[in-house]
């Protein structure tokens, strides 16, 4: 299951879930989703079934609040009985400065994946800030699953802002990842 993640209205049409943004440029929501849309079909030439929470043509959710919708995306996880649960983000931070690329997990069982796909990234960003693994909470408690939630890169960074809303920049992201997960799919078949 891949995740990209925000774009979630309420029933009013009001966003109630934008993400962060490129100053007065791109949103994560459609990089993470460009990301996501490019990572399925590399991953369904290696003979997976892939499920994205959202696809280019149905790119919002509904949802009451970014809690629940995000509790939703889990569920959603769960109930496909998907193997893995990758979250795609971009951040962003008040210090310009900040950069670089992080991959989150939560629950133990989510270790071997963030170790999978973070070098992945890492050996396709040498000239980027590896910001390295890091167990946080906000992954996913609700995933049945394991999960990782990847910050590619940080939006408020003017350099890494430029590149990350850049479609061959996000091919290259794409690319990395689906190479970890594959990785971590052929170190452990069951
Ligand atoms: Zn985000």
């Amino acid at each position: 299951m891949l995740d990209p993640g925000h774009a979630v209205m309420n029933d009013a049409g009001k966003i109630i879930n934008f993400g962060a943004r490129v100053r007065r440029g791109a949103w994560e929501r459609d990089i993470a989703l460009n990301v996501a849309e490019t990572v399925a079909p590399l991953l369904e030439a290696q003979g997976a079934k892939v499920y994205l929470t959202r696809t280019q043509a149905n790119p919002w959710r509904y949802g009451y609040s970014p809690q629940a919708d995000n509790r939703g995306r889990a569920i959603l996880a769960n109930v496909v009985r998907a193997d893995a649960y990758i979250r795609i983000h971009c951040d962003w931070n008040p210090d310009r400065k900040f950069k670089g690329f992080t991959t989150y997990y939560y629950r133990w069982g989510s270790r071997d994946l963030a170790e999978a796909v973070h070098p992945a990234l890492a050996g396709a960003l040498p000239a980027h800030r590896n910001n390295g693994i890091k167990r946080r909470s906000f992954v996913s408690a609700s995933a049945h699953m394991p999960a990782i939630l990847l910050e590619l890169g940080v939006l408020s960074n003017k350099a890494e802002g430029k590149e990350l809303a850049q479609g061959d920049y996000q091919s290259h992201l794409a690319m990395a990842v689906a190479e970890g997960i594959i990785d971590y799919f052929q170190r452990n078949k069951s």
